[in-house]
């Protein structure tokens, strides 16, 4: 301030005496006063220039340019810039800010989509965009409800009650494919909506098959439950000669018995489902696997067969001298559900052929193939499904639980295996496990013609 108002004087100053020097010197005294006003009015003019320039620079000018650098309108320009900058970093922070919060959003496995208070879409993640068919450049400021036209959203959103979510079904939902999302609603701000989605599709099918396997199990052991119990009743309460007695006690353990194995086959998978793939710590020798698969189908052949008539031809081709690694007694398993059902389902005299394999690529096959009816082409990719029958009175007939070949698939895929089913209706089916070279340990002088493929690095087999 002392500068600026030592500046006026001077020029003031100056302007007398010029006024004074160059004034005749009659007049030199109103010469000197013409000379002071002019020389105040010319620092003023200065003075307003500066003031005007620093306006146009507060106008349009750029943060990072300083209008002047002197006197007082240079530090009223600077401290505009400082403020101006400072501003500048704020919006910067806040907008990085904003991003990142974007960034988290988008990276939500949740849709995610912020509505105004009138319901207009006023941003939505990529996981919304896939939900709901949304595209970023047309969709923005629509009606939810108009791109959304779901019956049971429009009552969800017509009635303001938001406190639990709404089940609907996904744009890309067909009756083969069902799509499910959950849609879910929280106020805030004034009167916005946050819409989060979630696609529970997996999650409703996980339910559907928990409700459906709870339904079967409770069906298949209610089925001799009442059995046994009729048979208790009646031996309460009907004079019975012993002869029926016996009778009646034996049907009992029938049923009891095939509770039993329900039970067993139950408590072998989730077994399976509960514990990690096995290791190779442990292996099974395939030619006493076979021995063993033998005399159990000769057994079973013999019992569906009392009369001994006509019994199955029953063929073993041993031809993997070696071991699988995995769990023995999971393997026998599987193997044996495989074995029994071509016996249970192949009429008397049909003909079973086991087989074991090392394939060229060191992988090894185990394989059942029967001559009985066969399965139809639309049953076979659900026949590994828990409960799922084609032929129901055979199966329990023939004391099937229904649970079989799903223990059978559950103990390949812990293997690495593969289980492969071909049939041709009417003429048989065959029924393969190929065990990936991995899990096999084949005797070195078994190789395919004397190779030494990758699995004759593996340890040579303890028999
Ligand atoms: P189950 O205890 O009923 O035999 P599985 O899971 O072992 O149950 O088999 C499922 C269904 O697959 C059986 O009910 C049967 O209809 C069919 N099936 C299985 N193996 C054979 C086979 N070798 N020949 C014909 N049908 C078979």
């Amino acid at each position: 301030m002392f500068w600026r108002f030592f500046s006026f004087f001077v020029c003031q100053l100056a302007g007398g005496l010029a006024g004074w020097y160059v004034a005749p010197p009659k007049t030199a005294a109103i010469g000197a006063l013409v000379g002071v006003v002019l020389g105040g009015a010319g620092w003023l003019l200065i003075d307003l220039s500066r003031a005007v320039r620093l306006l146009r620079w507060l106008r349009v000018g750029d943060a990072s340019d300083v209008a002047m650098s002197t006197g007082l309108w240079g530090e009223v320009s600077d401290r505009a810039r400082r403020l101006i900058r400072a501003r500048e970093q704020m919006t910067r922070d806040s907008q990085n800010r904003l991003q990142d919060f974007l960034a988290a959003l988008q990276a939500s496995p949740n849709g995610v989509v912020l509505l105004d208070s009138e319901g207009r879409i006023e941003w939505f993640n990529q996981m919304a965009a896939t939900h709901f068919g949304f595209d970023a450049q047309r969709d923005i400021l629509q009606h939810f409800g108009n791109l959304v036209r779901d019956p049971g959203f429009a009552s969800y959103f017509a009635n303001h009650d938001f406190l639990s979510e709404l089940v609907m079904s996904g744009r890309e939902n067909t009756p083969a494919r069902p799509v499910k999302l959950s849609v879910h609603l929280h106020p805030y701000g004034e009167g916005r909506l946050l819409l989060l989605s979630r696609d529970i599709t997996a999650l409703e099918q996980a339910e559907a098959m928990r409700r459906d396997f709870v339904a079967n199990v409770s069906h298949e052991i209610r089925t001799p439950l009442t059995v046994l119990a009729g048979f208790v009743e009646t031996l309460q309460s009907l004079p019975l000669t012993d002869q029926e007695r016996e009778h009646y006690l034996t049907l009992m353990a029938q049923q009891a018995d095939r509770m039993q194995i329900l039970v067993n086959d139950l408590l072998t998978l989730s077994r399976l489902e509960g514990s990690p793939p096995p290791g190779a710590s442990d292996a099974v020798s395939m030619p006493a696997l076979m021995r063993q698969l033998e005399q159990e189908g000769r057994a079973l052949s013999a019992v569906l067969n009392p009369t001994s008539e006509r019994l199955h031809k029953l063929v073993f081709d041993s031809l993997l001298e070696g071991e699988i690694t995995g769990a023995p007694n999971e393997l026998l398993s599987a193997m044996s559900n495989l074995v029994g059902n071509a016996i249970r389902y192949t009429p008397p005299g049909g003909e079973i052929h086991v087989r074991t394999l090392l394939l060229p690529d060191a992988r090894a096959e185990f394989s059942v193939s029967d001559t009985g009816p066969g399965i139809a082409p639309e049953h076979i990719p659900r026949l590994t499904e828990r409960f799922y029958r084609v032929d129901r009175s055979r199966s329990r007939d023939t004391g099937g639980t229904g649970l079989g070949l799903a223990i059978v698939k559950h103990v390949s895929q812990r293997h690495g295996a593969e289980l492969k089913i071909e049939s041709t209706p009417g003429k048989g089916a065959t029924f393969t496990i190929i065990f990936p070279a991995s899990r096999v340990r084949p005797r070195l002088d078994t190789m395919p013609g004397g190779q030494l493929g990758a699995a004759a690095l593996l340890p040579a087999p303890s028999q």
